[in-house]
């Protein structure tokens, strides 16, 4: 377990609206900053961050939390794992990594670096002839093949071994650095054998892992790394330590190492590779950090398509701008540059579609637009897409541009457009009043053999009073005496009232963000709901005594208002939030 003082120390050094600004611009509202929600998609800001209780929460989805949680949720990362990102964020030694780990992690990093050099030597040797004929025959000048560290892993089950038992690697660090396996006899051997290699860097330019390719065709072509302490695929961007050293912003993703190493070489030194076969939403997040636009830059073949659907999905969530490059008559960059030139390149580069042009270019195959109903659908699809995606400024451009092709009217496309704009946002509307009512049944949700009004009305004073107690805790005075926790009819009240009064027999502090570790994502959400409901309230003394006394004044619930029919339940939710309106962020939807 992560220690309290430890927990506070993180939060002090985390803001909690600059670790979420990374990922989704937030403007200031007053004490507190809205932007648009990065769990779900939105034109209207609907997510706000309090950074009074260190918190936030969505009107529009009820995802909500403290920092921890939201690295947990946005990264898929388990609770030490968020900790330990936040932590060394904020630069401090990472939480009971003990001694022995980090002296492993170190100690593999160094093993890498030699074993890198190791290969670089092998190729530069008289085993290494034929990797030199292969890096010469895929382009690749001495400076390049210097630049990235590639090299040559002999034909030999030991001789990567015998070289690091000389440098002094114990058989524990030669294992967790999967340069070696053992057999099922237990003998180590080595893992590359008979390959040029390509050593993968980290952002920091510490070799952490290395990709394999058979100098033949032979099957496997390439083996790479396993995961590792220190690799981790789905967080690893290739070329990213080179790239970030760029003055330019524009990115280009690339599908293969030896596409990033050529362009590389052909100049173009923002070129980088997702590590792993699919971009995963972290690497898009990393590469967000340092990049303002991302050309993507597939292979033509369909995987390569797919691939390019997939990642501008993911970009669509994120601040970057996306364009999209087809390469005429070349399977990948390394091709086409050999073929035709990094000028030539660059040209395509510069007049690169964007994601809106890819798509409806797509839609456009489907259609033979030479007839009225091919290009009718035609219209209608692209209308469809302008209508969802598009800003105001490029709906004009395309409606021009359309109109241009199809012959109909810009005019007419532009009045289509803005009735098909109305019905998705009227749609999405009803989406969100519908997920919102939903919620509210879920975040009230009675226990089993407890209903009624008067119930209900005690579950929302239970909020309320837990909501206060969060954020004015020496509130906790008035009620600890005068409140058990079995008196509370929510479970996650229950355990979070009960928590506060262990935090504070053991005189710790019972802020949110130290809670996270010990509630769920459910009652985290929850309790930032409340937060964010009162962010404005100073509650009293008074306020106290009334909860207090709902709550206690259920315990002797009336009969009839027993059984409550959902759609009751749900009109008597509704009657409670407008009660209780929370800042409303719906209104210039
Ligand atoms: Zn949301």
């Amino acid at each position: 377990m992560i220690s309290h003082v430890y927990l506070q120390e993180l939060i002090a050094r985390t803001n909690i609206e600059e670790l979420i600004g990374t990922y989704t611009p937030l403007k200031r509202a007053g004490r507190t900053y809205k932007g648009l929600c990065p769990f779900h998609s939105e034109k209207t800001p609907s997510f706000v961050v309090y950074p009074d209780s260190q918190s936030f929460y969505c009107f529009g989805c009820g995802v909500g939390g403290d920092a921890i949680t939201f690295v947990k949720k946005i990264n898929n990362l388990d609770y030490v794992e968020s900790v330990k990102m936040l932590a060394s964020r904020a630069g401090m030694k990472l939480p009971e990594e003990d001694d022995a780990q980090g002296t492993l992690r170190s100690r593999v990093l160094a093993l890498n670096r030699d074993v890198a050099r190791f290969y670089f030597a092998c190729m530069n040797g008289e085993v290494g002839i034929a990797a030199r004929k292969y890096w010469r025959g895929r382009g690749l000048s001495d400076a390049t093949i210097r630049r990235f560290g590639l090299g040559y892993a002999p034909d030999s089950f030991g001789e990567s071994l015998s070289y690091l038992k000389k440098k002094g690697y114990t058989q524990e660090e030669m294992l967790a650095s999967g340069i070696v396996k053992k057999s099922e006899k237990g003998n180590l051997y080595d893992v590359f054998r008979n390959r040029v290699m390509i050593p993968i860097f980290d952002v920091r330019g510490n070799v952490i892992a290395f990709g394999g390719r058979n100098l033949g065709d032979e099957k496997p072509k390439y083996i790479n790394s396993p995961e590792t302490l220190i690799y981790k695929k789905s967080h690893t961007i290739f070329g990213l330590n080179i790239a970030k050293k760029s003055t330019s912003r524009r990115y280009i993703l690339c599908e293969g190492y030896l596409d990033v190493i050529s362009l590389h070489q052909a100049g173009f030194d923002t070129a980088v590779a997702a590590c792993g076969t699919a971009l995963t939403p972290e690497q898009v997040r990393i590469i967000s950090d340092y990049a303002d636009e991302v050309v993507l830059c597939y292979d033509g073949d369909e995987a390569g398509q797919k691939a390019t659907a997939r990642a501008m999905e993911l970009f669509s969530n994120s601040t970057v701008k996306v364009t999209v490059l087809t390469l005429p008559a070349a399977k990948d960059p390394d091709e086409f540059i050999k073929r035709r030139g990094a000028d030539a390149f660059r040209h395509l580069l510069d007049g690169a579609g964007n994601a809106l042009e890819y798509k409806m270019a797509k839609v456009k195959e489907q259609y033979d637009i030479t007839v009225p109903d091919g290009l009718l659908n035609y219209l209608k699809d692209c209308i469809e897409i302008l209508a969802q995606q598009a800003t105001p400024t490029e709906q004009d451009v395309y409606a021009g541009r359309l109109a241009q092709e199809t012959g109909v009217e810009k005019q007419r496309i532009l009045q289509q457009l803005e009735t098909v704009a109305k019905n998705y946002s009227k749609r999405r509307q009803r989406q969100i009043q519908q997920d919102l009512l939903k919620e509210g049944i879920n975040s009230i949700r009675l226990p089993l053999g407890v209903s009624g009004n008067q119930a209900l009305g005690a579950a929302n004073a239970e909020q309320q009073l837990i909501g206060a107690l969060l954020k004015q805790p020496e509130l906790l005075e008035q009620v600890k005496g005068n409140l058990r926790p079995e008196e509370l009819i929510l479970p996650e009240m229950r355990q979070t009232y009960s928590l506060i009064l262990q935090r504070n027999k053991e005189q710790l502090s019972f802020e949110l963000a130290t809670l996270s570790g010990e509630l769920s994502d459910e009652v985290m959400a929850q309790l930032s709901r409340v937060l964010a409901q009162n962010y404005e309230i100073q509650f009293t003394p008074g306020d106290i005594q009334l909860y207090l006394s709902r709550i206690q004044g259920a315990k002797h619930q009336s009969k009839e208002a027993a059984k409550m029919e959902p759609d009751q339940l749900a009109a008597y939710l509704q009657k409670l939030k407008q009660q209780k309106k929370p800042t409303d962020f719906s209104g210039d939807e």
